[in-house]
C-alpha cells in the first residue's frame, strides 16, 4: 500500500521547534509500504524553526496575531497534490497539529487547551475523501 506519513512523524526536522516527533509505533506500522513523507507547512514555505501556530477564529496565526493563514492553506493545497499524484490510500498523521491534527487541535489560545477539530491538511484531505488516521489511533 502507499501510505503518506506526516514527515516529522518518520524523523525530519520539519516541527516547528526544529525537532521531530518520531514514532516507533508509526514507523513500524508503515514498514513494509511505500511511503510517501509529508510536512504542508514546510511546503508552504514556511521556515524551521518556526513560531508556533494555532487555529484563531478559523484562520491560523502566530500567538503574535501575524497571520500565516495563507502559507498554511498554500501547503495544505501542495500537500494534497502530492498525496494523490502518489496514489496513497492512507494519510497518517501527527496529533494536535494546526495542520495535521485529526482528532483535536489546540483552541487558539496558545494555553495548551484543546478542542475537537481538525488542522487545514487534515481537513482538506478529509474534504477529498482521503482515509486519514491520527497517530494515536495506531
Ligand atoms: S505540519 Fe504536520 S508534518 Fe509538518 S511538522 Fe507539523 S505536524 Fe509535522
Amino acid at each position: 500500500m502507499i501510505i503518506a506519513v506526516s514527515a516529522c512523524l518518520l524523523g525530519d526536522n520539519c516541527k516547528y521547534n526544529g525537532g521531530n516527533n518520531y514514532s516507533k509505533k508509526v514507523a513500524e506500522y508503515v514498514m513494509g509500504h511505500d511511503i510517501v513523507p509529508v510536512c504542508p507547512e514546510v511546503i508552504g514555505g514556511l521556515p524551521t524553526p518556526r513560531e508556533p501556530s494555532e487555529i484563531v477564529n478559523g484562520i491560523v496565526m502566530h500567538k503574535d496575531g501575524t497571520s500565516v493563514d495563507e502559507e498554511f492553506r498554500r501547503g495544505a493545497d501542495i500537500a494534497l497534490k502530492k498525496v494523490k499524484e502518489a496514489g496513497a490510500e492512507l494519510v497518517i498523521l501527527r496529533s494536535r497539529s494546526p495542520s495535521c491534527g485529526v482528532r483535536s487541535i489546540y483552541d487558539g489560545t496558545f494555553t495548551g487547551t484543546l478542542v475537537g477539530g481538525q488542522g487545514v491538511f487534515a481537513k482538506l484531505l478529509i474534504d477529498n475523501n482521503i482515509k486519514v488516521l491520527d497517530e494515536s489511533e495506531i
